[in-house]
């Protein structure tokens, strides 16, 4: 079982961490900007890291990629951009390498790994959220082509995106198996992406609604056959509930690291309130949650490496990281007082950001679903 970090893990978590923090800290102003920093994240390897390497990616397993996400997450104050990064490899990249073509993988995965390209992931559709088993695109057959219609309602990095993964119902009588997974590509005539929605965080990653509209595409975009549009998506889910929520420990990390900080540093009543046992038993069970949390989703990489993985390994992990994250958000506004509740500290930044994670990937309640049918309930 996995514990600790070898040499070589620790020095590349290091190395990524030094890195970010002196070229990636501060969000960036403007779309152009954005895609600057995108392409920064291409050149250390972000946007590829358990792609193959004959692919421009990393070649790495899960846990080593959780490892460099939450080193970003820790070096980068801007979340938006850790999110969509990891968003765009796990949730795309990964589904692409996993099940596309050899010519399709040979297209699209050089671009994505390096920064070229930016990916988004569209399933979510208005009647169709937790139960995604209620989504109504269709995608018909048509010689070597197959006609995607309908509209997804949330897709993150959508405005910005060149490549979609989305998910069609191609066999209506089939139920899970009635479901197919594609590529549709921006400038295909009939894919329209609607404008950024107004969110509450994650301000530098772009989302919007994605519109199907007789929108014909070679069948060779379909990621692993018809009808396995729902064994890609939970693939693609296991990925990212276990890796994308490493960049929440990164940020859990930086406002311990704040939290302490501060509460040494901070004098009231003529004491420093670490004194306070309501301020440093506060910033310990920050660290108990973080910790916790930590270990399961190091697990659950582990077992996504091992091959052992179950949906109730990374619920778990996504659960305990994206709780723990929010609570940590919220208690640091608290230890920082007022200062907290300035835009300048970030820290309301960092409870914008982190109060998302309780629903993307599937909510909090699905995940709570997940587990306890794994214990047979
Ligand atoms: C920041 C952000 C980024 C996102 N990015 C993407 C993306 O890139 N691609 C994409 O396709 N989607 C994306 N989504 C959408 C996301 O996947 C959905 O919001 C999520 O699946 C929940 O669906 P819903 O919002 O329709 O909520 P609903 O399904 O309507 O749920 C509403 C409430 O009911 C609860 N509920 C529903 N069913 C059950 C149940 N069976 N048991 C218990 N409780 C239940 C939910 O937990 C929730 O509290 C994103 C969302 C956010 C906020």
């Amino acid at each position: 079982m996995f514990l600790e970090w070898q040499q070589a893990q620790s020095d590349a978590y290091d190395t990524m961490l030094a890195t970010v923090e002196k070229t990636l800290r501060e969000p960036p102003d403007a779309r152009s900007e954005r895609r600057t920093a995108w392409r920064r994240c291409g050149e250390l390897g972000l946007l590829g890291l358990c792609i193959p390497e004959s692919y421009g990616g990393g070649g790495l397993g899960a846990l080593d990629t959780a490892h460099l996400v939450e080193a970003f997450g820790r070096g980068c104050e801007d979340t938006g951009l850790v999110f969509a990064t990891s968003a765009h490899l796990l949730a795309c990249a990964v589904p692409i390498a996993t099940f596309g073509s050899p010519e399709l993988r040979a297209r699209l995965l050089p671009a994505m790994c390096a920064g070229d390209s930016v990916a988004a992931n569209a399933m979510t559709e208005t009647d169709a959220g937790s139960d995604i088993a209620a989504i109504t695109t269709r995608a018909v057959r048509d010689g070597d082509t197959y006609v995607l219609d309908g509209a997804k309602s949330w897709a993150s990095n959508a405005p910005d995106a060149d490549v979609f993964v989305t998910y069609a119902v191609t066999d209506p009588t089939a139920g899970f198996l009635g479901t197919s997974a594609f590529v549709v590509e921006r400038g295909t005539p009939g894919l329209r992406v609607g404008g950024p929605l107004a969110k509450m965080g994650l301000d530098t990653c772009a989302a919007g609604a994605v519109h199907f509209e007789a929108c014909r595409i070679p069948a060779g975009n379909l990621l692993g056959g018809e009808g396995a549009g729902g064994a890609v998506f939970q693939h693609s889910m296991a990925w990212e509930r276990a890796c994308l929520f490493a960049g929440y420990l990164g940020l859990m990390d930086r406002l311990l690291d704040r939290c302490v900080g501060h509460a040494r540093q901070r004098r009231q009543f003529g004491r420093r309130i670490a004194d306070f046992q309501a301020v440093s038993h506060r910033i310990a069970e920050m660290k108990l949650r973080l910790e916790g949390a930590r270990l399961l989703l190091y697990r659950a990489c582990f077992r996504l490496d091992r091959g052992d993985h179950t949906a109730a390994d990374s619920a778990l992990s996504k659960l305990a990281v994206s709780e723990a994250a929010v609570r940590a958000a919220s208690d640091a506004l608290r230890i920082f007082g007022a200062r907290g509740y300035l835009v300048d500290e970030g820290l309301e930044a960092a409870l914008r950001d982190t109060v998302p994670a309780r629903l993307f990937s599937g909510t909090n309640e699905i995940q709570h679903e997940l587990i306890a049918k794994g214990l047979g309930l």
